[in-house]
């Protein structure tokens, strides 16, 4: 699977949360996530998918559910694995796979979060992925990074990637017109891509046209294709292709 980009508005925590929380409903989010960020942005993720796939409720941040009222570190779904060492090893891979043989005790779902994912040693690394190869239906994932490349190739080939990225200029107040302009004749960097995906999300939420989400869906996909050096003007055609016919190409 290549990069996605999770269009997230920096740090707002509500923003976020509601952002994932739309991924998650469109069933876009896979069982296991690798997700690159700085470390204080991977926590705060980390937090609200703990949240979100551990609750019993509404999956709204106004829950009140006993497994949104219980820290992620008491609840008995939760596994984490964050080393003060500089390395996970196998061992301790071992141990948290080895919970996965019981079903979750509160929740849907029962967690690993592990991170930094860099620091999973080749041995851990291999044993983790046997193991991804055939997890339980009630698994989820989730490996947080902030040096991606430092993890196995083929771990890597196993998970679903989400890039956190920067906060970008919205192009709310540009219009349309503007906007495909730009897709239609400038170069298509990774900044045009998430400001297009800004502007396609906010036409979403404001106009429940759900045209815009398979735009959402082809920019991303496009932007993953970009990544892997995917033709450029295939890429474009796309998006284009995309784009509701009843507004102006
Ligand atoms: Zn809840």
């Amino acid at each position: 699977m290549s990069w996605t980009l999770i269009a997230m508005r920096n740090s707002e925590r509500q923003d976020a949360f509601s952002e994932l929380q739309a991924l998650y409903r469109q069933g876009r989010l896979a069982q296991a996530l690798l997700i690159s960020a700085e470390p204080e942005r991977s926590l705060m993720l980390r937090d609200l998918l703990g949240r979100l796939w551990l609750c019993e409720g509404t999956q709204d941040a106004a829950c009140t559910c006993r497994s949104c009222q219980t820290a992620l570190e008491h609840h008995p779904d939760w596994i984490e694995l964050n080393p003060t060492s500089k390395t996970i090893h196998i061992d301790d891979v071992r141990l948290a796979v080895s919970t996965m043989t019981v079903a979750p005790t509160w929740s849907p779902a029962k967690v690993i979060a592990l991170y930094p994912a860099d620091a999973l040693g080749r041995e851990a690394a291999n044993y983790l992925l046997k193991h991804l190869e055939e997890p339980p239906r009630f698994a989820q994932y989730l490996l947080l990074t902030n040096a991606p490349d430092g993890i196995l190739p083929t771990v890597k080939s196993r998970l679903q990637h989400w890039r956190l990225v920067g906060e970008e200029k919205t192009m709310a107040a540009e219009d349309q017109g503007n906007l495909l302009g730009r897709l239609k004749h400038e170069k298509l960097t990774s900044k045009i891509l998430v400001q297009a995906c800004y502007w396609v999300r906010d036409q979403y939420y404001t106009t429940h046209e759900t045209d815009w989400l398979s735009v959402w869906e082809a920019i991303i996909e496009a932007s993953g294709q970009l990544d892997l050096n995917g033709n450029e003007d295939l890429v474009r055609a796309r998006i284009l292709r995309s784009w509701p016919t009843r507004y102006a190409r």
